[in-house]
């Protein structure tokens, strides 16, 4: 299987979140703070983002055809017909153009209305009618916090959908239509958005790879991540190696102050991509033994590297 494309639903009240599937592997992701007031612009940064760490791509139709969309175009407020909007006027003809021979739906439900976290407004019978229109392979259930006020009805909704049976009935005993309403500005935004989407889908064999990866050997790029979790803040510089042939290994070097401890941690990290050619798999291998040099020099904590060919 060398399609596959993930939708990924996920709550996107603070982040923005993008993927990118290349040969079955994920070449770059994104998640950037969503931008509430202007949708299409932290959209359109996720996305560039996530392209972006693919590096550069010899054969754009290859890349583009690839593009897994997990698009979080419906943050606060956002209801039913917020979804099914996006599902029906973006996802599904994207996926008409694509013929996945898979779809995944990674159904998060922390965007149910009862969920303490979040302010989204979807329901059970949102979630079903998505299932049903998304007709998923395989549907995983990736989050929610509304233990009993969410899960046992939006999973019954999408048991059902999946099985084609009459989900009508199903309604979580605290449902409201006034609760569960999409304000109308809202309404226009994710339509504004999901315009933006489509003509950038449209155009997608237009971009100049050049421009937006360079001509080098390597495309490089540094980031700054803050894990609010675990107050925890991290740079990387990252170096991907623009191949012909493959995908191409990377490198990061990674420093992260670690806040609540007044740690700080450097490390060096090696990505050999699922199906390397011999010279990345050998010129990664290379990487490795430069930056475990770095260990034994102490400048570098620790190195790691993820072959993932062999590690799954
Ligand atoms: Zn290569």
């Amino acid at each position: 299987m060398t399609r596959l494309p993930v939708l990924g639903i996920d709550v996107g009240g603070t982040n923005t979140d993008a993927a990118l599937i290349i040969d079955g592997e994920v070449a770059g992701v994104a998640k950037i703070p969503t931008d509430p007031e202007s949708l299409v612009q932290s959209t359109a940064v996720a996305f560039t983002e996530a392209l972006s760490t693919a590096g550069r791509i010899k054969k754009p139709l290859e890349l583009h055809l690839s593009t897994t969309l997990s698009t979080n175009a419906i943050v606060e407020g956002r209801g039913d017909p917020g979804m099914l909007y996006v599902t029906e006027h973006l996802v599904l003809p994207i996926l008409r153009d694509w013929q996945p021979h898979l779809i995944v739906n990674a159904a998060g439900q922390d965007n149910h209305y009862t969920d303490p976290l979040t302010n989204m407004n979807f329901t059970a019978q949102g979630y079903a009618r998505l299932t049903q229109m998304l007709a998923p392979g395989i549907v995983v259930l990736e989050g929610g916090y509304s233990i009993e006020g969410a899960l046992p009805y939006v999973n019954l909704g999408i048991l059902l959908a999946l099985a084609g049976l009459d989900f009508g009935a199903v309604r979580e005993p605290d449902w409201r239509p006034d609760v569960v309403a999409q304000p109308r500005e809202i309404s226009s935004a994710i339509a504004r958005t999901v315009a933006a989407l489509q003509d950038m889908w449209a155009s997608r064999r237009d971009a100049d790879l050049e421009a937006m990866f360079g001509a080098g050997q390597f495309f490089r790029r540094r980031r700054d991540i803050y894990y609010d979790t675990d107050n925890i803040a991290e740079r990387q510089n990252e170096r991907i190696r623009l191949c012909e042939a493959c995908s191409g290994w990377r490198s990061i070097q990674s420093e992260a102050l670690h806040a609540f401890s007044g740690r700080t941690v450097r490390i060096g990290v090696v990505i050999i991509p699922r199906q390397a050619c011999r010279q990345c798999r050998m010129d990664a291998q290379g990487e490795l033994e430069r930056l475990s040099a770095e260990v034994r020099a102490g400048r570098l904590n620790l190195t790691y590297l993820q072959d993932i060919a062999g590690d799954s």
